[in-house]
């Protein structure tokens, strides 16, 4: 069975650019998993400590076999290989990849929670999803869409 999945991608140290670019050089790399589509860049400032480089984020559809658990630790290995180092929660790092989405998937496990649990409040998640899945409906029933006008404009831009 292939599933649709949406991954949200962060990174704000060592050429973010760079960084987001190899992430969805190596996405599309994975075993059993299709990289579908993937939204335009975009900066938005740190959450949490502001005391950090902005963030470049874009999200990417997959089309894939692996189970979500094993989704998880492919993304995790891709956020290792491009030097992620789990310091402070929210601190700087070069790389990481949420699962947003899967499918219409909901679950809370130790590792993982289905959708991500900071999907709808989050400007850098929305509006790059939006972009690429403009009529998506959430497992609750909420349209993404009507999600993309409760963000400030200055919250986000669009770089490319
Ligand atoms: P946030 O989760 O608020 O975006 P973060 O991305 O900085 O913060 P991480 O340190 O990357 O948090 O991840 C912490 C843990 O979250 C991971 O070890 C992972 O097991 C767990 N986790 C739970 N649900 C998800 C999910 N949907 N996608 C990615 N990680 C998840
Ligand atoms: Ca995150
Ligand atoms: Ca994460």
């Amino acid at each position: 069975m292939k599933y649709t999945t949406y991954i949200g991608l962060g990174s704000n140290l060592d050429n973010p650019i760079k960084q987001v670019n190899d992430a969805l050089d190596a996405l599309a790399d994975l075993p059993d998993t299709t990289l579908v589509n993937h939204a335009s860049l975009y900066q938005s400032a740190a959450m949490g400590n502001m005391d950090q480089p902005h963030y470049i984020n874009s999200v990417a559809e997959l089309a894939t076999h692996l189970q979500p658990e094993d989704l998880l630790t492919e993304l995790q290995g891709i956020e290792n290989q491009q030097g992620r180092v789990r310091e402070e929660r929210w601190g700087p790092r070069t790389l990481d990849l949420d699962l947003l989405l899967y499918g219409d998937v909901v679950l809370e496990s130790e590792q993982l929670t289905l959708p991500h649990y900071g999907l709808k409040q989050r400007a850098f998640v929305v509006v790059p999803l939006a972009e690429i899945a403009p009529d998506l409906l959430l497992p609750d029933g909420t349209a993404l869409a009507e999600l993309t006008g409760l963000f400030a404009s200055d919250d986000l831009r669009r770089l490319c």
